[in-house]
């Protein structure tokens, strides 16, 4: 593999993720946030994941010394072949950070953004010279290790773009995949915005505390999504007649009013009773000891995946790697 040199831009939750999984791979990094100690963070942060990195698999050129960070967005961002941007969610923001990259970025290089709402071709119009190199390419976190990442191209995003950021971040070990259209929130968190909308709405109306809702999730149908999406768990709840049958039985109930797309008001009370109630079901437990708990269960969940070979052809973990 050809070692790369990756720019991210904006080092937050999202930004750090990627320089992690692009430094994993052994990749050349530049990094740029204007913010005061953003260095030290991402050094620090990249020092207490580093041995769960290398236990999920390190590329043999892998190394935190590949990371630099560049004190102007021109000097990340002119020698890389790939940029990613992670600034807050800000349309107006977003598309002057994306026109500036676009400024002082090589031709060839792909210009991505990890925006979880907006469309490309909306971040793409302030773009005064190679528009058609933007894309929207949309982690999951933690994106060192969870492997799905969203691919949009706008309307003057060119095919060409698409199709070597699909290879590129399937060199990262990354499952990508390649939107047919654009629509605000992509996929994945349009289905998780959803149930969202709805655990809001149940916390609200006193039916139940955030602890139940997650359990209802985590000892139920959590434990199938981590093996199939909503269409082959249906299909699989309808007896041997699969989605026909269950169409037939349950098809009417999606006309009941019981569920509701609106969201509810965050009215202190409601962000109150989500606040207290997750810091309660942490109890003593750090944020950062949670995430070292989640990253422990990530790997072994996807190893599970991989071994039980349900999926034939798909890898999903890092080990064996090619140079
Ligand atoms: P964050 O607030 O943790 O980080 C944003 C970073 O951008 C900060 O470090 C800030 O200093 C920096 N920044 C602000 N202005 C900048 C500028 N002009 N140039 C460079 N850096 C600048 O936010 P986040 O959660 O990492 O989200 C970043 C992006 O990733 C958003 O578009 C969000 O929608 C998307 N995203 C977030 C998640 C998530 O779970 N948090 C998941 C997928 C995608």
């Amino acid at each position: 593999m050809e070692q790369k040199t990756m720019a991210v831009v904006g080092t937050g939750v999202i930004g750090n993720g990627w320089i992690a999984r692009f430094l994993a791979n052994g990749h050349r990094v530049i990094a740029y946030d204007p913010a005061p100690q953003a260095e030290e963070k991402t050094r620090a942060m990249l020092t207490e994941i580093w041995p769960t990195l290398a236990q999920y698999g390190l590329h043999p050129q892998a190394s935190i010394n590949n990371l630099s960070f560049a004190d102007q967005l021109s000097d990340a961002v002119a020698s890389a072949d790939l940029i990613q941007e992670n600034v807050p969610e800000r349309e107006d923001l977003k598309k002057d950070v994306i026109a500036s990259i676009d400024s002082f970025a090589k031709p060839e290089a792909i210009i991505a953004s990890s925006t979880s709402g907006y469309m490309p071709s909306v971040l793409q119009q302030a773009c005064a010279h190679y528009p058609e190199r933007v894309i929207v390419a949309h982690p999951f976190n933690p994106v060192y290790l969870i492997p799905l990442v969203e691919i949009a191209g706008g309307k003057q995003t060119s095919s060409k773009t698409l199709e070597k950021a699909n290879q590129l971040y399937d060199q990262l070990n990354m499952k990508p995949l390649v939107m047919s259209g654009e629509i605000d929130g992509h996929i994945g968190d349009r289905l998780m915005e959803a149930l969202w909308r709805e655990a809001l709405h149940i916390v609200n109306d006193g039916v139940a505390t955030t602890e139940e809702v997650d359990k209802a999730i985590v000892y139920g149908p959590g434990l199938r999504w981590a093996l199939m999406g909503p269409f082959l768990t249906l299909h699989l709840a309808g007896g041997n007649d699969g989605m026909k049958h269950m169409l037939e039985q349950f098809g009417p109930a999606l006309k009941l009013p019981w569920t509701r797309l609106i969201a509810p008001e965050l009215t202190d009370e409601l962000k109150n009773k989500v606040i207290d109630g997750t810091s309660l079901q942490c109890g003593d437990i750090s944020i950062n000891d949670m995430e070292h708990r989640r990253d422990r269960f990530l790997m072994k969940l996807m190893q599970l995946l991989e071994e039980e070979g349900f999926w034939p052809s798909e890898r999903v973990l890092a080990y064996e790697r090619q140079s």
